[in-house]
């Protein structure tokens, strides 16, 4: 496909600006451009350029996109609606908060609502996304042991199945990491917990269920440990898909948590955002929450809070689009939407796990992550390959590679949405991959074969990257 900038021919145009009715201001000659060069294309050319390269992209609104630890759930459209409303879009950020009292509601009414589900007694909306809302959350934990005279309290305990972020969140806040291993259930192994807490802990982050999909059964021994030694725990709840009015973290021993509205309530995600990552913390932790948090009469400010970790009201419609989830579902079906997934999961593993090994074998939560060792051993063909040869069969790869302490690992999270003629077909095609992995290896050289940009050099695309368009050079396909 061309790009717009190769389409261009001069003085074609789509748009013809209205007078605007207002004095036209010359610039000072130093900041006026010599050159700008735009693309110059008509709206029937424009419309077809761009139609084109959506049909490329591959979401969840045009096929299954099981991608584990992402939660790419289906987004109703009616969220969309709600956050398209003039009173939500046509107000500034610098407008006086008495002026938007009805958009600052609508932000309590979410911070309250997500209390509710967590079992957290405050929330703020700040952080942008859940890394951002990890690492405010850390700043929380530090401030609260750092403002009670103590700072040695520096080490957060974390175990070696967690997401990335969480230890780059907590060294972030000058943390000291100490990872904790997986016992033979794929849970937190007691004993290692146990050797790992002591005076210097400041607290345990845990996600639960876990990055292998899997709930831990000791989950509040785990919470009594830490407390035990004086610290805290931190609950990453990106991915709150399985427990959500089922399980409050806040009721299991947890004291600080993040979300992520665009995972597990419905907001579209991927492509680098906008996100949006709510921290709850218990009454006690309250007051170090990032200024200001929306209380009953508008903003409050704490003298103990961590400061500012985002400008204006976080990202507004995001959380627009939430609460619309929240509301539309209500409280039974946010928790039928828990159950679903975890059916779904289920179902889909079950259809597959007497040819592909499982990394263990449990029921699980709202994923499920598969061990394509022996596979690779056996035949060469790797996660990488199967998860690629989907596309061709317009599903997306599930998450790759992840967590760690599995080899060859592909992680599958279907989501409470789709239907069981969708997972069936998923299914059959990966049976018949694995049928072809051992009959024709072949097969997956340079899979995925059907779509537009097929193998591409991953080593190249790093180490070369070409990010923009210089004028003059000749396109790639
Ligand atoms: C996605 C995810 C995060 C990070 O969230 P971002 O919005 O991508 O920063 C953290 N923890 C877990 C378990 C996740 O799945």
């Amino acid at each position: 496909m061309s790009l717009i900038f190769e389409l261009s021919k001069n003085s074609r145009r789509c748009a013809v600006f209205p007078d605007g009715g207002v004095h036209q201001y010359q610039l000072p000659e130093k900041f006026a451009r010599k050159e700008l060069d735009l693309p110059q294309i008509a709206e029937v050319d424009l419309v077809r350029h761009y139609m084109g390269l959506s049909r490329l992209a591959f979401g969840v609104d045009n096929g299954f996109y099981p991608l584990g630890s992402c939660t790419m759930k289906y987004n109703p459209k009616v969220n969309e609606e709600t956050a398209a409303l003039e009173g939500f879009t046509q107000i500034h950020p610098l407008q006086p908060a008495g002026t938007v009292k009805g958009a600052l509601k609508a932000l309590k009414q979410l911070q309250d609502a997500l209390c509710d589900l967590t079992g957290m007694d405050a929330m703020t909306l700040k952080p942008a996304a859940g890394a951002h809302g990890e690492f405010t959350g850390m700043q929380i934990i530090r401030k609260y042991f750092v403002s009670r005279g103590m700072a040695e309290r520096n080490e957060v305990i974390i175990p070696d199945s967690a997401h990335g972020t969480n230890p780059a969140s907590a060294a972030m806040n000058g943390f000291r990491i100490v990872a904790v291993k997986s016992n033979e259930n794929g849970g937190v192994d007691l004993d290692s917990l146990r050797a790992a807490v002591g005076e210097h802990t400041a607290a345990l982050m845990l996600t639960n269920p876990n990055t292998l999909g899997l709930f831990d059964e000791n989950i509040e021994k785990i919470t009594r440990i830490v407390h035990e030694a004086g610290g805290l725990c931190y609950y990453d709840g990106a991915n709150l898909n399985a427990v959500m009015g089922l399980v409050r973290p806040g009721d299991i021993g947890f004291d600080v948590i993040h979300l992520n509205l665009h995972k597990t309530f419905s907001t579209p995600h991927g492509g680098g955002g906008p996100g949006s990552g709510p921290v709850g913390c218990k009454a006690f932790l309250a007051a170090h929450l990032p200024d200001p948090v929306i209380g009953e009469n508008g903003f409050e400010y704490s003298e103990d809070s961590i400061g500012s970790v985002r400008s204006f009201y976080s990202n507004f419609l995001v959380c627009i689009k939430a609460l619309t989830y929240i509301k539309v579902m209500g409280a039974d079906g946010l928790k039928r939407a828990s159950q679903n997934a975890v059916l779904n999961a289920n179902y889909l593993l079950h259809k597959i796990k007497d040819i592909y090994d499982v990394s263990y074998d449990r029921v699980c939560m709202h994923e499920f992550v598969l061990c394509l060792q022996r596979m690779k051993d056996e035949t060469g063909v790797s996660a990488k390959e199967i998860a690629k040869a989907l596309l061709d069969f317009e599903i997306h790869p599930p998450t790759m590679y992840f967590p760690l302490i599995v080899h060859e690992a592909l992680m599958f999270e279907p989501t409470e949405t789709e239907s069981r003629e969708t997972l069936d077909r998923c299914a059959k095609v990966l049976r018949h991959l694995h049928q072809l992995a051992y009959s024709d290896p072949a097969y997956f050289e340079g899979v995925p074969h059907k779509t537009v940009v097929s193998h591409v050099d991953e080593v190249k695309a790093a180490r070369n990257p070409v990010l923009k368009y210089e004028k003059g050079t000749e396109a790639s396909d």
